[in-house]
């Protein structure tokens, strides 16, 4: 029997296939669509083939009813290979599909999830705004009820799909705060791309991940039907919070796939490359950010794996998938920068990946909460507990 950390014989028969197709298909690609930016949507095509974009949604809804470990293992390797593609798949199911299937009602489940399972349509998640990003319950934007819904008005910032999704998943307040209680009053709401009143703004130009999309979004005076108040009416917050920590989770690994690549990447170089008449691999200097790089990106997969687990078994992870994803993007990170140093001048040119590796990694210490928000979230758990 595999041991809890070890790969299944469920894992290696989607796995495996899966690798040598991101090898095969998807590997050679990455550079040339981080300089260009263009988004893969023939990659889209081919990889809803593997059931990657409906992968924990249950087979009932069109979905691969996939474990959250085996989907978090899927945007490792995708990640390994290129770190836009991986973001656009963990995004897509852990936020947009992610809310849809924890809060949503049986009809808005039957609607909107098989055509996000089958990737015909991807999701966009909007929290963000200009002026609230980690204090989310500032957001302004609002939604005014009228007879027979709501129009909502405001700015979302920095929405990954934003320009390409073809449902959209938009917080907005509903409802005035309750006293102190900033976070109550926000709603949620579900809808396919509309034909007017949501307009694509600023398109971000990015530091890395330059082949996923990130999009500001105009709404003004868009009308959503009463159905597509998704969740209970100015309780929204609980639902996103939740949606954030599984989110967590895929950022962990992507994260420890960028790290991976980084890693093995300066493996291969540093027992090629030469200085004084030996492979620098053989410099104690060069041979210890390995090691370190090595153990620190296990531990960030255990990590995450413990947090997946959890989820799987339906018990509390919170805590487990923010200390994931705070130690994976910050050793991820780490690990990429050591690997450029690696390559010395090298590592700093744009012909060879680990440059690439650094500025998709990167993001991984801000998305779906920053590193320092995760020290407080962890923190507060800690002294709850006490
Ligand atoms: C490429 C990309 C994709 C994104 N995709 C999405 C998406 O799909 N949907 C979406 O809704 N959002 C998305 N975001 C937004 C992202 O989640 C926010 O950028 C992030 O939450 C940080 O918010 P902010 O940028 O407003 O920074 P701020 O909240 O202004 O933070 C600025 C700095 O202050 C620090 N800080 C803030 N509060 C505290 C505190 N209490 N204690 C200590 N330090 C603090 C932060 O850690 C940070 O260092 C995306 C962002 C990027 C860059």
């Amino acid at each position: 029997m595999a041991l809890w950390f070890e790969e299944s014989q469920e894992e290696r028969q989607v796995l495996g296939p899966f690798r040598e197709f991101l090898k095969a298909e998807v590997a050679e690609g990455a550079a040339e669509r981080d300089r260009t930016g263009a988004f893969p949507w023939e990659l889209v095509r081919k990889l809803s083939e593997f059931g990657v974009f409906g992968a924990t949604v249950p087979e009932a809804y069109g979905g691969a009813g996939l474990s959250t470990r085996l989907f978090a293992r899927m945007v490792e390797e995708i990640a390994y290979v290129d770190g836009a593609l991986a973001l656009t798949v963990a995004s897509h199911n852990s936020l947009a599909t992610g809310h849809i299937l924890l809060a949503g009602n049986e009809r808005q489940k039957a609607l909107f999830l098989p055509k996000l399972a089958s990737g015909e349509a991807l999701g966009a998640w909007g929290l963000t705004e200009p002026g609230a990003g980690s204090d989310a319950a500032g957001l302004k934007t609002r939604a005014e009820p009228v007879a027979g819904g709501f129009i909502l008005n405001g700015t979302k910032q920095f929405i990954t799909q934003g320009s390409v999704a073809g449902v959209y998943v938009i917080m907005a307040r509903t409802d005035p705060p309750v006293g102190e209680k900033r976070h109550l009053g926000i709603s949620a709401f579900a809808f396919f791309r509309p034909e007017k009143g949501l307009k694509v703004g600023r398109k971000e130009e990015k530091l890395g991940l330059n082949a996923s999309d990130t999009a500001q979004l105009l709404l003004e005076d868009l009308f959503v039907p009463e159905e597509a108040l998704l969740g209970e009416r100015g309780k929204a917050f609980y639902d996103v919070l939740r949606v954030l920590d599984g989110g967590r989770i895929g950022i962990a690994a992507m994260a420890v796939g960028l790290g991976r690549a980084a890693l093995d990447y300066a493996l291969r170089y540093a027992k090629e490359r030469e200085a004084f008449g030996r492979p620098i691999a053989e410099f104690q200097g060069v041979s210890f950010k390995l090691a370190e790089m090595a153990t620190e990106l296990e531990a960030a997969r255990l990590l995450y794996l413990k947090a997946a687990e959890l989820k799987d078994a339906g018990r509390p992870f919170a805590l487990e998938a923010a200390q994931a994803k705070l130690f994976a993007s910050e050793v991820a990170v780490k690990a990429c920068d050591e690997a450029i140093q690696i390559l010395g001048g090298y590592g700093y040119i744009k012909d060879y990946p680990v440059e690439r590796y650094w500025r998709d990694a990167r993001l991984t210490r801000i998305g779906e909460g920053t590193s320092e928000v995760l020290k407080v979230v962890i923190a507060r758990r800690l002294l709850e507990g006490v």
